[in-house]
């Protein structure tokens, strides 16, 4: 086992984020026996001593399906309100889960400026850490429904990113619909392997994440990339890893060779 998959089995703070992709079906509505099992084993893993902060996509998603569309619509406002509604949908479903599981969760909705502008960052952070003192697993999205393009970080790899900076996390992990970083598309190349290690972010590996994402999601690789650069400059490891397989975040977080890690090589 590699140094930095070894040091995961130790991290105490661990930023989670999971995509719109992991959440839903291919339809839009919420995928529940993913997001059953994914809080589930973060739940556990809070039994365990590990403190979780969740960052979670989906709330447009959510907008979207329950008021039975297809598509993200094309306006501003439009999707604003969905991203109104569906983030309601989504807390509903985590607080029934994580209240199942004997959790207590409590919401964040951030913006830009809660990351950047100095006081509103630190006191993004004096909320953040009162939440972990009392034990309670944070879940944060972005607050679409009055962000703006101008005043938007606008996928939630980057607010992960900068959310683990805040709290000073020692681990970044990213569910997604995809295994972790490939030399290649392995939806059009057999050939395409999957990178295990990345101890250097250089033009070679940003050329492997090209472009991307999907009809419901925002990020694709190519702001994954964006998020491992902001994490590893602080010092923190990022892991790209399928959620679309049960388990896997124990198996990451056992030091187990799966996805894609991110370190200070
Ligand atoms: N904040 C958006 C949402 O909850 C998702 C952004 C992203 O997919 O990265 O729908």
């Amino acid at each position: 086992m590699s140094v930095a998959r070894d040091k995961l089995k130790s991290a105490k703070r661990i930023v989670v984020k999971v995509g719109t992709s992991t959440l839903t079906h291919g339809s839009g509505n919420l995928n529940l026996y993913r997001i059953e099992h994914l809080i589930r084993e973060i739940a556990d893993l809070h039994n365990a001593g590990k403190e979780i902060i969740f960052v979670t996509s989906g709330a447009i998603a959510a907008g979207v399906g329950k008021m039975g569309l297809t598509k993200k619509p094309e306006t501003i406002p439009e999707n604003q309100a969905l991203a109104a509604i569906g983030q309601g949908v989504l807390m509903h479903i985590y607080e029934k889960f994580f209240a199942e599981y004997g959790q207590t969760m409590g919401q964040l909705l951030l913006t830009k400026n809660s990351t950047i502008d100095e006081h509103a960052r630190e006191n993004s952070k004096n909320s953040l850490t009162a939440l972990l003192k009392m034990g309670v697993i944070p879940v944060i999205n972005e607050n679409d429904a009055v962000a703006v393009d101008e005043i938007k970080i606008g996928d939630n790899d980057n607010l992960s990113a900068m959310v683990a900076d805040i709290v000073e996390a020692e681990v970044l992990i990213i569910l997604t619909d995809i295994d972790g970083l490939y030399n290649g598309n392995p939806k059009t190349d057999s050939t395409a392997k999957l990178i295990s290690e990345v101890p250097e972010i250089n033009s070679e590996i940003e050329r492997m994440a090209g472009g991307a994402g999907t009809k419901l999601g925002t990020g694709g690789m190519f702001t994954k990339i964006q998020a491992a650069k902001i994490a590893v400059k602080n010092e923190i490891s990022m892991l790209i890893i399928s959620g679309k397989e049960i388990g896997n975040l124990r198996r990451a977080l056992n030091g187990e060779e799966i996805g894609t890690i991110f370190y200070k090589g």
